[in-house]
């Protein structure tokens, strides 16, 4: 799937371009390079970030593959690292094989748990995963008993933020933008409570329905009239863990926020973060989560496409919600 062009406002499915370019592909003899059966594409929010040319993150090349997260099978190896047959996941081209030459240490990691289906490793136990466990455990400072309100609260980061606040002993409400999700959250995911924000006139409102006393801790995927009206409802101390603002992600002009002010008054701290500065902390959050699998505690929503050439489709739909649960795609067709 090829990028055309940088591109402002919405991103479009004609802004990816699905070609058949059939090329040789081998590990050359004595190189350290990985040949990979890429098996599933994750579609993330950020990756819209790097389609324009002035972004937070380093741009894709205008003719070149789209390229982002995926899980791969080695089907040959120059590495000592990775033999044939092995299960990898990292960054990756969107194209059914990739070539990756001298690979960093932190590109690729070896999949050595497979208890579960390796999909995850897109999202519970990959990049999303460890958001989600940075964001809340890390740096969200939780404790037993507060009140947690999770915005996009159905999505990869999300459902699993909403868990380990449950874990903690946290009350938790989640909000999301249809019925379908709601019911999710309240019937599976395990949300204390959730809302269709989409179906709120005054989401200020809404929220103080929710939390009488007070918001200790918001993880913001949102941003935009959403951190509007979780101010006023923030309690003394909050912490509000910026994930995310994806309602910002597309717009020209981005939404003023006007109470900021009340973070003065109420003593929070607000706190962006970015989950590359936190890769060291992948095999502690793994070893969590294996004992949390293993005690049958985690439970995860995937919507998954089927070929290489709905990718395009499933990363645009993100931006209206069409996804339900952690977006991806296999490369090949159904
Ligand atoms: P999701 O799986 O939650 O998919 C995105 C969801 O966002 C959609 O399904 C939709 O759900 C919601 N959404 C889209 N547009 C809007 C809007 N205008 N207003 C409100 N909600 C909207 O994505 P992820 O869980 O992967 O990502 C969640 C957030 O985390 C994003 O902001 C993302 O950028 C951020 N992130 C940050 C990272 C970091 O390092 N800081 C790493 C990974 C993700 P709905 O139907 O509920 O509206």
């Amino acid at each position: 799937i090829i990028f055309r062009d940088y591109i402002s406002g919405f991103p479009k499915e004609s802004d990816m371009k699905p070609t058949i370019d059939t090329i040789e592909l081998k590990v050359p003899e004595g190189s350290n390079s990985v040949l990979l059966k890429n098996l599933y594409l994750s579609c993330d929010p950020y990756m819209r970030g790097r389609m324009a040319s002035d972004s937070y993150i380093p741009a894709f090349t205008p003719g070149k593959p789209i390229f982002g997260h995926a899980v791969s099978e080695v089907l040959d190896s120059g590495n000592p690292n990775f033999k044939k047959g092995d299960y990898v996941w990292g960054l990756v081209g969107w194209e059914q094989y990739s070539l990756i030459e001298n690979p960093h240490p932190m590109a690729l990691t070896k999949i050595d748990y497979t208890d579960v289906p390796l999909s995850y490793y897109t999202g519970i136990l990959g990049m999303p995963g460890l958001t989600a466990y940075v964001g809340f455990n890390e740096l969200a400072s939780p404790k037993k008993g507060e009140s947690v309100y999770v915005s996009a609260a159905s999505g990869a980061v999300g459902q699993l933020v909403g868990q380990f606040a449950k874990l903690m002993g946290c009350y938790v409400v989640g909000s999301a933008g249809s019925k379908e999700k709601v019911d999710l959250l309240k019937n599976k995911v395990g949300y204390d409570d959730a809302f269709n924000y989409k179906k709120e006139h005054d989401l200020a409102a809404t929220l103080k329905r929710y939390f009488p006393k007070g918001i200790n801790i918001y993880f913001e995927n949102v941003g935009g009239k959403m951190l509007e009206a979780v101010l006023p409802n923030m309690a003394l101390h909050g912490r509000i863990a910026v994930c995310g603002m994806i309602s910002q992600y597309n717009l020209e002009q981005p939404d003023g926020v006007h109470n900021l002010f009340l973070l003065v008054a109420k003593r929070v701290r607000m706190e962006g973060f970015l989950i590359s500065d936190h890769q060291h902390l992948y095999p502690k959050f793994l070893e969590m989560m294996k004992q949390l699998f293993m005690e049958g505690k985690l439970v995860y929503v995937e919507d998954m496409v089927e070929g290489l050439e709905s990718a395009p489709a499933a990363l645009v739909g993100l931006f209206s919600g069409r996804n339900i649960g952690k977006q991806k795609s296999t490369t090949l067709g159904a």
